[in-house]
């Protein structure tokens, strides 16, 4: 028998994929084989798209809401009686510490089918009484119909978190879905199939094929006739190519794109506060979060001793195995990825960067050494035109920079194409809110950063995304509406 990580889930059963081709997953930690994974052929995403149509005919689409909604919760206790299963796929697909996915990905991609079911639970539509000329009036309200089959793409980064909070929605709105993970991070998708027959989903209203984007499964899925609506994460430039394939019967999409955000430290902010909280946005996860910052401007008078802390905390991160207690920070998810951050880092050097830590490859000895493993690292002394402060690099690593007045601080953060998330450290309060609402940027926090309160829109302005989701922002998408008007 495979190992169903590796395998596709159609119509509630696994198999391989009918392009007869597999890839490797490799782990980024030391370079070793995680797994094989089966890739989906054109004929197993259009299976999976035929099965997803069917299941909203079937008894998926006649449950009664509490029926469904009983379901959906289900599968948190599902994912929780595996939480050691899920947390070692995850944790072998990314390389990321077990502290960091056992408090992070695991319990919240679990709990996201928890909040959505209570979100559509207590949702309610709208009505307006009407003035008619003849004097009887009109009676209008609101109701809301799943959108249909839903192709779900997903990043790395945060694979089952990511990926159930857009199935979690989807399903408690009674759509079906296509679930297209990351060829990096194939496992715990694949896994959740055996979650969703073990707690009675219908076959087909969960479905996942394995795969890359162009010319395979991601590109098939989108063009796919089938498909009523698109959720994507990922880079900007993928999203520009899935829009493209969306416009082919003008389906909807929702986007959770890129970005480059800033952190805004005023001289007035709690110090402590300020080192800690950038510290985390900086480096969690090895970098590689969206609402990540990399960019870092400084009011001038605490510019120095900014730089200095921050260099002290980078200096004190410890790399190594996810599983030993001391890691604080894994490796970059593929040494393609590598590539692509250490390039970055060649690059800063060359612009003439101060590297104040980091830069390089860490030296963690023989048995680490084909990982993907980065310095965490800073910089400081480039100009703002530079490729390191314009280009999303998604690593360990951040350019900081001192600024003098809140204008200039307010034109420098929205001097980007994108617009996700932005932190503001100050202890006055007048000046959190004049500022917070200039900034472009979808999400902004004071004081904080990756505080979420799941009934929040979450998304990004410019080009970091399209539309909001989170809480009742999230039925917008997976819903249809219609106005019935009543004339009495
Ligand atoms: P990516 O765009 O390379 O890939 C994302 C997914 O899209 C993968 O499953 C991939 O196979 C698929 N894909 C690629 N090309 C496709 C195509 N033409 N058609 C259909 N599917 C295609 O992104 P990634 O490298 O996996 O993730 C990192 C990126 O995601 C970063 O840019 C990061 O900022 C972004 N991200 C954004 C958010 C957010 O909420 N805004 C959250 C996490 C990650």
């Amino acid at each position: 028998m495979d190992d169903v990580r590796g395998l596709n889930f159609i119509n509630g059963e696994y198999r391989r994929g009918s392009s007869g081709k597999t890839f490797d997953n490799i782990s980024p930690v030391d370079g070793s084989l995680v797994g094989v994974v089966h890739e989906a052929g054109a004929s197993d995403v259009d299976a999976a798209v035929r099965a997803a149509r069917a299941a909203l005919k079937g008894p998926w689409g006649t449950m009664a809401l509490a029926e469904r909604l009983k379901i959906v919760c289900a599968l948190v206790d599902g994912i929780q009686a595996r939480f050691d299963d899920f947390l070692a796929a995850e944790v072998a697909d990314t390389g990321k510490p077990v502290s960091l996915a056992s408090h992070l990905d695991i319990p919240r991609g679990a709990a996201n089918f928890q909040i959505f079911a209570d979100i559509v639970r207590n949702h309610h539509g709208e009505s307006f009484m009407m003035p008619t000329p003849d004097g009887t009036g009109a009676v209008n309200y609101t109701v809301t119909r799943p959108k249909g089959v839903i192709a779900t793409i997903c990043p790395w980064n945060l694979p089952l978190l990511l990926m159930t909070w857009k199935v979690g929605p989807a399903m408690a709105c009674g759509n079906t879905v296509v679930v297209k993970p990351s060829e990096e991070t194939p496992s715990t998708a694949a896994m959740l199939g055996e979650v969703m027959n073990s707690v009675g989903v219908p076959p087909g209203v969960y479905n996942v094929v394995h795969g890359f984007g162009p010319g395979s499964a991601g590109e098939f899925l989108v063009k796919h006739p089938g498909v009523d609506a698109i959720t994507f994460t990922g880079e900007t430039r993928t999203g520009e190519a899935i829009m493209q394939n969306a416009a082919i019967g003008v389906r909807d999409v929702s986007f959770e794109l890129g970005g480059k955000n800033p952190a805004i430290v005023f001289a007035d902010c709690d110090m402590d506060k300020a080192v800690e909280g950038t510290m985390r946005s900086v480096f969690a996860n090895c970098g590689q979060v969206c609402l990540g910052t990399e960019r870092v401007y400084v009011e001038r008078p605490i510019f120095d001793e900014f730089v200095a802390r921050m260099k002290q905390g980078a200096e004190a991160l410890v790399c190594g195995r996810p599983e030993d207690k001391s890691t604080t920070m894994g490796p970059l998810i593929s040494q393609e990825h590598q590539d692509k951050v250490l390039g970055f880092y060649k690059r800063a050097e060359a612009e003439g960067a101060t590297v104040v830590t980091g830069g390089g490859v860490p030296d963690l000895g023989a048995e680490l050494a084909k990982g993907a493993w980065v310095e965490p690292t800073i910089w400081t002394g480039l100009p703002d035109d530079s490729a390191i402060i314009t280009d999303e690099i998604f690593g360990p690593c951040c350019h900081i920079r001192p600024f003098d007045n809140e204008d200039e601080v307010i034109r420098l953060a929205n001097d980007t194409p994108y617009g996700l998330a932005c932190s503001i450290w100050t202890e006055n309060l007048s000046r959190a809110h004049r500022v917070a609402p200039q900034i472009e940027a979808g999400i902004l926090w004071v004081n904080s950063w990756f505080l979420r309160d799941l009934r929040t829109p979450f998304g990004g302005s410019k080009q970091s995304g399209i539309g909001r989701e989170g809480g009742t922002y999230s039925l917008e998408f997976y819903t249809d509406m219609s106005n019935v008007c009543v004339k009495l």
